[in-house]
């Protein structure tokens, strides 16, 4: 857990004492894990010396021993029993099932997919099962692995997920750990993961390309490098282009050179798959022999007749040159998407199988004008990178430096009016991090502003813990909530928050350093936490009231200064009637009902209707006046 993580200054454990910690690459179709080892990343091989474990579990029904089959075991198993045999499982994570069938996946599946608690599941003969649990079994595997091969239990994993995961496809990787025993380090983009594997993070600030073509999946994405830090700054790609979409057309090409006059589409199933994994065996084989100018041959079988047919290199440059191209567009656009040149980037990672393939890395060199990163093995780059993390989290440096901090223990926000808190940064975020919110003054014509920083869960300032305070002054005079005035929590790598208010017409700014976690022990986070879920309610209710107060207020105020300025187009009658519903409200302020509050507000809101349009109508026509109709 997250809070175990945190150590405070002068607390460094013994760097002899070395923490076992890996790197897991959950993916798609197969998983990797990875640990430093005599100070070198290296992928973690099974007692069969296979380093990949296919990301799949088969569930047996009753009476089959365990129950379940887990990687290569299962992936033998999929044919035969395909309803519960999970693969792919990646692709169900943090997603209901109304969105799976809106995006055409659960149909793709040969699995029935069925709606399950918080996220669609899996209907098997074991039951239902939640992607979280099939991928619990998968990092499970690996855990042990890495145990049986360090002879000792594991500190904690860095583990990688797409850089488009969402929120809740996080949370589901971070569950999915969870239940499988890992103290989660933390979870890192796989683009991310790719560049630390090449050391980027220790080399020159500045902009990374990552292209990751995979069996089934083209991602790319684009990192900048800030203070040791990467940043995504945009992702794109194509989830149904990859190695496998090469099988095929290399396929097509050969049996249109045959001459027989048939597709794949018109073979046998068992017939199509022989000639999709003989076409990939010839593709993978050029791949070695694409300067020779050496020929392969692919044999198959069509509809019963043996068929053989020479491929050099260059017939499947030209059978597959269109999805290369596909892949490249896909970066043209991603660059445009981060409104960068491509003359901006500074290096480029490839990463999966098919980076192997010669005729993409020669798209990529020709598009970039470089020479992409490919002397790391492709298909463990990210495990490799999550490994070298993992390392560093776990205090194993070689300069025995800890990172004193890297999740932000309780979240950090600011007191708005009425004593309520903004939470500006949420407690678990990682860091370094810069965040930001725009706030805005209250009263017309204030010039300062009173900011208050405070850290906690709650939703009272009163009952959470104040940080620090400071002011912003010269905010220039406007009515009230037309200052726009960003307030920015910076937290650096060593915990150092620094906030910083600009208001952003003049540009006029205030700052304070802070030291968030200073003088905090993980049992009073645990109970401020603690805390914060049992009264979580109470909070809600007390945050409505407060809030309703402020309301009243504003409005209270916003009347004044409107009757101030323009009282004298309300006749008698008119008048009195605004003042008897602010007097209403001014009242009912006092009470400790939120609703009534709110509809007293409201009243004095619809009340106030005619005398906001005759205003209206006035500057209206002060506007106008004295100017020529030309001129408008
Ligand atoms: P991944 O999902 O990253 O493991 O990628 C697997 C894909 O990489 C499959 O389509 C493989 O055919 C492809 N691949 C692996 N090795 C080679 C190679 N030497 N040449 C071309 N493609 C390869």
């Amino acid at each position: 857990m997250a809070l175990l993580q945190i150590s405070e200054p002068g607390q460094t454990p013994d760097p002899h004492q070395r923490r076992i910690a890996v790197g897991i690459d959950l993916g798609t179709t197969h998983s990797l894990v990875a640990a430093v080892r005599h100070g070198v990343p290296e992928c973690l091989p099974d007692e069969q010396g296979r380093v990949i474990l296919p990301s799949v579990v088969r569930y047996l029904g009753n009476g089959q021993g365990s129950g379940r089959q887990i990687g290569f075991d299962a992936l033998a198993a999929q044919a035969e029993d395909p309803h519960n045999t999970i693969s792919s499982v990646k692709r169900l994570m943090g997603r209901k099932l109304a969105d799976l069938q809106a995006q055409g996946v659960a149909a793709q599946l040969p699995y029935e997919v069925v709606d399950g608690p918080g996220m669609a599941a899996v209907r098997t003969v074991a039951g239902d099962k939640s992607p979280v649990e099939v991928s619990a079994e998968i990092l499970a595997t690996l855990r042990f692995r890495a145990e049986d091969t360090f002879d000792d239990d594991l500190f904690g994993a860095v583990i990688t997920v797409p850089a488009y995961f969402d929120d809740a496809q996080r949370q589901a990787t971070k569950d999915a750990a969870q239940m499988a025993g890992l103290n989660v380090l933390r979870l890192i983009n796989e683009p991310t993961a790719a560049a630390i594997a090449y050391g980027l993070d220790q080399g020159s600030e500045g902009v990374y390309a990552v292209y990751d073509l995979g069996g089934g999946t083209f991602d790319v994405s684009i990192l900048r490098l800030t203070r040791g830090v990467f940043e995504v700054m945009a992702t794109g790609g194509d989830s149904a282009l990859g190695g496998d979409d090469y099988d095929r057309a290399l396929a097509e090409w050969a049996l249109q050179r045959s001459g027989l006059g048939v597709s794949t589409a018109d073979l046998s199933t068992t017939e199509r798959a022989h000639l999709l994994a003989e076409a990939r065996r010839v593709k993978e084989a050029l791949s070695a022999h694409a300067e020779s100018g050496e020929t392969v041959t692919l044999s198959t079988n069509v509809r019963g007749q043996p068929l053989a047919v020479d491929i050099r290199h260059a017939d499947f440059a030209d059978a597959t040159q269109a999805l290369t191209q596909r892949t490249m567009a896909a970066v043209r656009r991603v660059l445009r998407d981060a409104r960068l040149d491509k003359s901006d980037i500074q290096g480029v990672v490839m990463v999966g199988g098919s980076t192997r393939m010669p005729v993409v890395r020669q798209a990529v060199r020709e598009h970039f004008g470089q020479e992409p990163l490919t002397n790391l093995n492709p298909d463990e780059v990210v495990a490799l990178g999550a490994a070298v993390q993992a390392n560093q989290l776990a205090g194993n440096n070689p300069d025995g430096e800890l990172l004193l901090l890297d999740v932000i223990p309780l979240s950090l926000g600011i007191e708005t009016m009425g004593g309520l808190v903004e939470r500006i940064v949420p407690r678990n975020t990682t860091i370094p991090t810069a965040l930001a919110q725009d706030f805005t003054t209250f009263k017309d014509g204030q010039t300062a502003l009173a900011l208050h920083v405070v850290q906690g869960e709650r939703d009272l300032v009163a009952d959470c813990r104040s940080l620090a305070r400071f002011e912003l002054r010269g905010i220039p005079p406007m009515a009230a909530g037309a200052a726009r005035i960003r307030v920015t929590f910076t937290v650096d790598a060593d915990g150092l928050l620094t906030v910083t208010a600009r208001e952003q017409g003049t540009g006029v700014e205030a700052r304070i350093d802070v030291k968030p976690s200073y003088g905090l022990s993980d049992e009073q986070i645990a109970a401020m936490l603690q805390d914060s879920f049992a009264t979580a309610q109470q909070d809600m209710q007390a945050r409505a009231l407060v809030e309703a107060r402020v309301e009243a207020e504003r409005m209270l105020d916003a009347t004044h200064s409107a009757l101030a300025a323009d009282g004298d187009l309300l006749n008698g009658e008119e008048r009195a009637a605004i003042d008897g519903l602010m007097q209403a409200l001014a009242a009912a302020r006092e009470l400790t009902d939120a609703g009534a509050i709110e509809a007293a507000t409201e009243a004095l809101a619809k009340g106030t209707e005619p005398f906001a349009a005759m205003r209206m109508n006035r500057s209206i026509a002060q506007a106008l006046a004295g100017q020529n109709v030309e001129n408008l």
